[in-house]
């Protein structure tokens, strides 16, 4: 099955999604034959021969699905709306992975005065494309700073007026004397699909979506 013409090829990227994509697979009837957070092969084979997982980057998932690389893929909204979408369909929210995207700022410092129009902010962000719709729409001019992690640093050594990032529990950005003070919007795991594929391998790709949308009913 190495060029995988008749088979499926499902991209998935491991930690959190993984672990919340496991039993919707199961649901699906699609079993790893090896545990994929502990293994370190890329390609994984299932109990179905014509199914195959692969491991990717999570911020990769979105452009192994859109050159036909993988059939399907599991990303965060986050990651979807930061690739563009191009080249995906994205038929369903699995309601996995469920965060917030959020404006955080350093304890004390006066959001509210700091986006009255005509002001500008400094804001530290992954979410690049995110972030500069997010303060558009609000008329807010700002200067971006792209980063790659550890975004709650970036107020506390001056870097940035604000960041915004992912929050779940709120403890990292309490643990750093941050607080968030506004909501972007809420962030959960989609299915995307590739077109191309949806039409040649129509009937098992539909019925995974199948599975899947009953196994998301059945968790809601
Ligand atoms: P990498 O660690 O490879 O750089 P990543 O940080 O994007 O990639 P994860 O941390 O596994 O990878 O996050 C994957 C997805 O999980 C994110 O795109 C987001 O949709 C979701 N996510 C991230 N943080 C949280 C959180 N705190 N709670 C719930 N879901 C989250
Ligand atoms: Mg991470």
């Amino acid at each position: 099955m190495s060029s995988n013409n008749c088979g499926i090829t499902i991209a998935l990227s491991k930690g959190r999604i993984l672990e919340e994509t496991l039993p919707l697979l199961e649901a699906a009837g699609i079993l790893p034959t090896e545990d994929p957070e502990s293994s370190r092969k890329l390609i994984l084979p299932t109990q179905d021969p014509d199914v195959r997982i692969v491991i990717v980057r999570a911020t990769d998932v979105p452009t192994y699905v859109q050159y036909g690389a993988a059939d399907i893929g599991i990303a965060g909204k986050d990651v979807l709306i930061e690739h563009g979408g191009q080249g995906l369909y994205e038929p369903l929210d699995l309601q996995i992975a469920r965060c917030k995207m959020m404006v955080a700022v350093s304890e004390g410092f006066d959001y509210a005065a700091a986006v009255k129009p005509g002001s500008r902010l400094r804001v530290a962000t992954k979410y690049v494309n995110i972030a500069r719709q997010h303060f558009a729409a609000k008329g807010v001019h700002i200067d971006l700073i792209k980063l790659y992690g550890s975004m709650e640093l970036g107020p506390l050594v001056g870097l940035s007026d604000a960041i915004v990032d992912l929050v779940s529990s709120g403890n990292t950005l309490r643990a750093n004397n941050l607080q968030a003070v506004e909501e972007v919007m809420p962030i959960s795991s989609r299915l995307v699909v590739n077109p191309a594929a949806l039409k040649l391998k129509h009937e098992r790709l539909q019925r995974i979506l199948t599975d899947f949308e009953g196994a998301v009913a059945r968790q809601a």
